[in-house]
């Protein structure tokens, strides 16, 4: 069948961008390498959209909760993933969880048995010269495809693996205990007037307790196909230097010079003292909602990470939009590379989609993948796109994956609050359902504007 779009990948989003397209009337081809005797280290099966993990989209209360809202955002939008979720669905309180092999066998039926769908069973090693292209092969893509990215993308804007560290709500950093400033007051052009980071100090004390901590505390063990992984000397857990000897941090991520602890003042010292150690924080989007744990990357268990990172003073009450991690994940440095389209900015037939992109979750991925599919319909359409408002969830997932997010530190991330354009004039018990009201109303009318665009 010759096609108007070829998605590469069958996954969650490539399967959802390859629904939108197929109901806007366009042509597609779906390249899937599973069913052509090629696998991934994670899947099981050749079902397309095939959950490699949990069974489970999270919560699904659209009232309170970023992800809930991201679901009912896809629901209203003629989501496949959504569609196949709720004929799967298995009782998980106010979760949404479902039967993995019923949910990939609705999402296949649908895909197959479209008239405007071809599945293709090949693995695809290059990215094509021309046509409208949507790549979609997630975080386990295929060796040879991947060296094709980095071949379109630069060396170094293709990570193999994400090492994270913990992330978290500003609004819940106790700032009566540290203070702002970068390191020897320096500056660049992009600073902030008082200094860049959040500095949460540590007596020596404070900090002998939490080194042993970090070094008793329980980890999750790389799997096999992950311990082979290169890329990873360059991110080393916090975990894995404190185990190095008690001084390795206080000479690493966690040293004190060139920062005035304004609770610790002395004649001498009237602007403040140097802390023994300090942890600082970063800021991690544009908005300033989300600050980065510098150097945290690590293994420790979240339930341990959170207890932990809850004795440093400032972060008791912390908030966590996303806890550290390293795994195995191929995904672009997509606020460098992609255009707000999700198209290569060298090469504007491709546009890539899921997990790849640097969003995070079965239920984002496929988020990502429905708004690829209505791009390139508009686009081959010749129509103008107008993205969803950056106040919806999926605004705020394309917003932080097109230009929002800090390239520097960008890590893949779940769609949370903290990506939200901020509502601080509303009390902090009403904030959420004021973020999915206002999400709700403006994307009732980006949707009705889109009705007023001819087909
Ligand atoms: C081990 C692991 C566990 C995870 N667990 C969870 C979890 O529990 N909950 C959660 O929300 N998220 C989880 N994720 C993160 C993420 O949500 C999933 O990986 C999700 O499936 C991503 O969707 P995707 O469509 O981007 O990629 P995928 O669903 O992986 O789809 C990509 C598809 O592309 C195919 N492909 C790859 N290369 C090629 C090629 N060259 N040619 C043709 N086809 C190709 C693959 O076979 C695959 O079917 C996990 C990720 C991993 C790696």
């Amino acid at each position: 069948m010759a096609h108007d779009v070829h998605i590469i990948g069958g996954g969650l989003a490539g399967s959802e961008a390859a629904w939108q397209l197929a109901q806007a009337g366009l042509k597609v081809r779906l390249s899937e390498m599973r069913g052509s005797g090629e696998m991934t280290p994670a899947h099981q099966t050749d079902g397309l959209a095939e959950l490699v993990c949990s069974n489970s989209f999270r919560s699904d209360d659209s009232d309170k909760n970023a992800v809930g809202l991201l679901h009912d955002e896809m629901r209203r939008l003629d989501s496949i993933v959504m569609t196949a979720g709720e004929k799967a669905r298995v009782p998980a309180g106010s979760a949404m969880a479902v039967d993995r092999d019923v949910f990939s066998e609705e999402v296949e039926r649908r895909l197959a048995n479209h008239p405007n769908v071809e599945v293709v069973r090949e693995r695809v090693d290059t990215l094509p010269d021309a046509g409208l292209t949507i790549v979609a092969t997630g975080p386990l893509t295929a060796k040879t495809l991947a060296g094709s990215i980095v071949e379109a993308t630069g060396e170094d804007r293709l990570a193999f693996f994400d090492a994270i560290a913990p992330i978290v709500h500003r609004d819940s950093i106790d700032m009566s205990k540290c203070w702002i400033q970068s390191r020897w007051n320096k500056r660049t052009e992009a600073s902030n007037e008082d200094g860049d980071y959040i500095n949460c100090p540590m007596t020596k004390e404070q900090y002998e307790i939490f080194v042993q901590a970090l070094v008793d505390g329980e980890k999750t063990e790389f799997k096999e196909w992950e311990a082979d992984t290169p890329y990873f000397d360059g991110c080393m857990p916090i975990e894995v230097m404190a185990e190095r000897g008690i001084e390795t941090l206080r000479y690493g991520p966690m040293k004190g010079v060139g920062l005035d602890n304004p609770y610790d003042t002395t004649e001498e010292h009237p602007q403040g003292r140097w802390p023994y150690a300090v942890v600082q924080l970063r800021q991690d989007n544009k908005l300033g909602t989300l600050w980065n744990m510098v150097g945290f990357q690590t293994k420790l268990k979240y339930g341990a990470q959170v207890e932990l990172f809850r004795t440093i003073p400032g972060l008791e009450n912390a908030e966590f939009a996303r806890l550290g991690g390293l795994h195995r994940n191929t995904f672009i440095n997509s606020p460098l590379v992609l255009d707000r389209q999700l198209r290569l900015k060298n090469a504007g037939h491709i546009r890539f989609a899921g997990q790849i992109t640097g969003c995070e979750g079965y239920v984002e991925s496929s988020a990502v993948g429905l708004m690829a599919g209505l791009m390139a319909a508009a686009e081959f359409r010749g129509e103008d796109w107008t993205p969803p408002p950056r106040t919806t969830a999926l605004g705020a997932l394309l917003s932080h994956v097109t230009g929002d997010a800090e390239a520097a530190t960008f890590q893949p991330m779940n769609v949370n609050f903290g990506l939200f354009p901020p509502l601080h004039e509303v009390k902090k018990k009403q904030r959420k359902e004021a973020y999915t009201s206002r999400a709700k109303a403006d994307l009732g009318e980006w949707l009705t504007a889109r009705e007023r665009v001819p087909a």
